[in-house]
């Protein structure tokens, strides 16, 4: 029998045993983002009973706004150990969808195409063939070799990486295959209940939330609250440094396909999706909660994807949307315990890669609930570094 087959059989047979036995743990995540709903998801397959928490409606933030990228590559400038923990859950992510897809019976539209990051400028390929050295499943191909592979890129594409592990997934279709399978699971799901005060026991141990329908107690609580997970901290006394990014994306048709790989250059992506529509994205921005969508960034959008791609410049607009993004200061989340707040683990400030990490920090979650040794070394992912972080004023928009 293979994991999942005996983690499905485990699961059902503590549902069938009226799953409220003494000896099952219970944890309460707050926020039904994809790193709050794949927290749940393994916590379910490790035989926790789960109760998810949001203030408002499935996966509605952040997490929906996404583009979809696994851009474990792409995303990534520098090597070390965020590096790392991206490869390790893009390495997670084909089979740990497929998994999620036979608990739920939803695709999550996952697309095996790689990315293509092309430079524009003398500036752009100088900085991309810096990386190279460090990065692995990566390849440098000139205009030639590029327009081969894309023959609809402009032609002042100087070249580029080709990335080909970079894959995508389509984030809106992931939320409700995360939210199908944990329901399956036995998980409690309750939408329009915001977590307003974190609980302590007698022992200073957190062991619950405070609700406007009243206090929810659990043996543990995740904190999963993205762009929100500052004030819930804040309950605790804890500064915990985590502010919105707002980010703005475009979504277009064009009559007919422009493009298979996923293509990025500074500023600006444009990802294919099944349905024949293209995400542009995105936006940038530190506007606090500012979620309002705005014509002019639109605009920008679109004249940058058709410079990347001109045929773009013809195409039929679907919608746009907005997001924020959970950002930290050194663009690093918070994944882990924290001495000054047992019980409580902290699984937020995924910043631009949280539909990425989502697999490697449910199952860290659920290594962390379980006392267990986890797969990677969460040090520098350590919720204790907030309180330098919170006395740092470093400017994030690149
Ligand atoms: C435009 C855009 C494009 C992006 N593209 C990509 C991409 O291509 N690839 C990628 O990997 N990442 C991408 N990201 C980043 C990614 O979306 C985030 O890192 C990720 O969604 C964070 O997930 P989360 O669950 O922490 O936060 P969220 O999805 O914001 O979820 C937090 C949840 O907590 C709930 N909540 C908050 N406070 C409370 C409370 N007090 N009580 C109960 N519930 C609460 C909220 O309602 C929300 O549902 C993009 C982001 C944006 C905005």
């Amino acid at each position: 029998m293979n994991n999942h087959a005996s983690a499905m059989m485990r699961t059902q047979a503590l549902q069938d045993s009226g799953r409220s036995g003494l000896e099952t743990p219970t944890a309460l995540i707050i926020g039904s983002g994809v790193i709050g709903a794949a927290s749940a998801y393994e916590l379910g397959k490790a035989g926790f009973a789960c109760t998810l928490l949001d203030k408002g409606g499935w996966s509605l933030e952040a997490s929906t706004a996404a583009a979809g990228m696994l851009g474990a590559q792409v995303e990534i400038h520098r090597d070390g150990p965020f590096y790392e923990l991206c490869r390790a859950s893009l390495g997670m992510y084909r089979e740990w969808v497929r998994e999620l897809e036979d608990w739920s019976g939803i695709p999550t539209q996952y697309i095996a195409e790689g990315i293509l990051r092309a430079a524009m400028t003398d500036e752009d390929e100088a900085e991309l063939r810096s990386r190279l050295p460090w990065m692995r499943d990566a390849d440098w191909m000139s205009a030639e070799e590029l327009l081969r592979v894309e023959s609809e890129l402009s032609p002042a594409v100087r070249g580029g990486l080709y990335l080909p592990a970079d894959h995508q997934v389509h984030p809106v279709w992931l939320a409700k295959s995360l939210k199908a399978a944990i329901s399956r699971q036995g998980c409690l799901i309750k939408e329009w209940t915001p977590a307003t005060k974190l609980l302590t026991d007698e022992t200073g141990r957190v062991c619950g939330a405070d609700t406007p329908e009243g206090e929810l107690y659990a043996d543990l609580v995740v904190l999963a609250a993205g762009a929100w997970s500052s004030p819930l901290a804040e309950t605790l006394g804890l500064k915990l440094p985590i502010f919105p990014v707002k980010g703005q994306c475009i979504s277009v048709r064009t009559d007919a396909p422009l493009i298979r790989a996923t293509v990025f250059t500074k500023g600006c992506y444009i990802v294919p999706k099944s349905d024949g529509t293209y995400i542009i994205g995105a936006t940038q921005q530190q506007v606090g909660f500012d979620k309002r969508a705005k014509v002019s960034a639109i605009a920008d959008l679109h004249e940058k994807a058709a410079a990347l791609l001109p045929r773009m410049a013809d195409a039929e607009f679907v919608s746009t949307w907005t997001g924020l993004r959970p950002g930290t200061e050194d663009e690093l989340p918070f994944i882990g315990a924290w001495e000054g707040a047992p019980g409580l683990i902290f699984a937020t400030g995924h910043y631009r890669n949280g539909i990425l990490l989502a697999p490697i920090t449910g199952r860290l979650v659920a290594q962390l609930a379980q006392g267990s040794a986890t797969e990677l070394d969460l040090a520098p992912f350590a919720p204790a570094r907030a309180e330098r972080l919170a006395e740092q004023q470093i400017p994030l928009i690149r």
